[in-house]
Order: C-alpha cells, then sequence, then structure tokens
C-alpha cells in the first residue's frame, strides 16, 4: 500500500537552532527549563570493561593542576573535591570522541544564589562546558542551568537532586572536525543524561563555550584534555 506524503516530518536541529537564534547569550528572558524530580539516586554504576577511569576514587594519579604538576583537589571517602584557589584540574591524558560518565554532587550548605552555587564544570578538551551548578531551588539565566551546554543550550529540564546528594552525568561527545584550511566540517555535538533523564539531545554547538560570548570554532587537535573548573 503506498500513502502520499504530504509533509516533510520536522527537522528537530532545525527547529532547535531556529530557537536558539532567538535568545542572547545569557539572556534572562530565556524560559527556565521545568523543573522534573528524577527520583533517588541509584547505586554507583560499573565502570565497562574498556573505559579509562579517570577517578576509581583513591587518587588523582590521571590528573594534573592547571599549570602541571600534580592535581591539588582533595581526595577522602572515596571522591575528590575542589580545594579553594587550586585552579582547574585536567586529564593527563587527551580525548575526542567519547562516552562519559562522571558523578558529581554540590556542597550540601548552599552559599550564595545563581552561578554562585557550586559551580563547577565538565570541560571537553578543555573547551567546550557542560554546566555543574547546584539548581535546586535556585534560579539563573537558563544557558547556565545545571547541564546545559553554557551560554548556548539550555537543558531540556532541570532534574537537579538537593545539594549534597549525588547526580550523575552521562554524555556523549563528538569531537568538531576541521578541513587542513581550519575550517569547520562538523560542530562538536552533545547528547547529555542528567540523573538519567535526556536534557541534551544531540546538540550542535556553534563554537566554545564562554561567559558572555559566543566565540567561533578555533581549530584543534583531534585529542585534547578534559578538565574539571574549579
Ligand atoms: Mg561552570
Amino acid at each position: 500500500i503506498m500513502a502520499a506524503i504530504t509533509a516533510v516530518p520536522p527537522d528537530p536541529a532545525a527547529a532547535r537552532k531556529a530557537e536558539f537564534q532567538k535568545w542572547a547569550v545569557h539572556d534572562p528572558a530565556r524560559p527556565l527549563p521545568p523543573v522534573v524530580d528524577p527520583g533517588p539516586a541509584g547505586p554507583p554504576v560499573s565502570a565497562p570493561a574498556d573505559a579509562v577511569v579517570l577517578f576509581d576514587g583513591r587518587d588523582l594519579a590521571a590528573w594534573e593542576g592547571a599549570k602541571g604538576g600534580p592535581a591539588a583537589w582533595k581526595v577522602e571517602n572515596g571522591y575528590m573535591e575542589v580545594a579553594a584557589k587550586t585552579g582547574l584540574i585536567r586529564t593527563r591524558q587527551g580525548f575526542g570522541d567519547c562516552q562519559l560518565h562522571v558523578e558529581w554532587a554540590s556542597p550540601a550548605v548552599p552559599v550564595g544564589h545563581s552561578q554562585e552555587r557550586g559551580n563547577s564544570g565538565v570541560f571537553l578538551m578543555d573547551i567546550y562546558e557542560v554546566q555543574v551548578l547546584d539548581c535546586y531551588d535556585n534560579k539563573t539565566y537558563a544557558d547556565g542551568s545545571a547541564a546545559s551546554l553554557y551560554g548556548q543550550y539550555p537543558p531540556l529540564v532541570n532534574v537537579c537532586r538537593k545539594p549534597g546528594e549525588w547526580q550523575t552525568y552521562d554524555i556523549i561527545f563528538h569531537r568538531p572536525r576541521f578541513d587542513a584550511a581550519g575550517a569547520v566540517v562538523s560542530p562538536a555535538r552533545f547528547t547529555v543524561l542528567h540523573n538519567g533523564v535526556l536534557v541534551q539531545d544531540n546538540v550542535e554547538l556553534t563554537g566554545p563555550t564562554a561567559h558572555k560570548a559566543r566565540p567561533p570554532y578555533k581549530a584543534h587537535a583531534d585529542k585534547l584534555p578534559l578538565s574539571l573548573q574549579d
């Protein structure tokens, strides 16, 4: 049986781009993602056999400080914690395309509001940030929410758990491709699940993530360190 195709199916990527173009960076008028309770945290997940384990709860051997040398963050009771004024940390190994599992918690006693509250970030290739922020009962600009692609794309929903509770990000990242002249062949793409809920669905970045700016791509290596914001 043949059926006539009367309409071209909507293109989610095109619709997303059209929506994106309506908003300036950190636009306070941009709608906030709706709050959805993700349910309680489950037990930590096991790493698959082919995973590169960047932190096993014991030491920061896979990491270095922002200026090289040992990473100075605190390690205790199976977790690492930002140590004040020690700066970001980055992996010794470089990565390009990857699937990344992250478990994080913001301070149990929240301090400050908006971007001051538990602000960190997972920077793929040291350039492209998935925002980490305590967005539980804490309003901020939409493109700076937890699990936003900072300054560009808010998450589809806000599924933050309470401060102090463990949360997960599962990030599927495709690095950008550049031609020999440095032009973009394909942009960086993110799919992100926050606490098991889809919050970024194959989203293309316009370039590096930045504060109050949307800079264009600059050609870079195929593999670069992953960094965590202080
Ligand atoms: Mg951040």
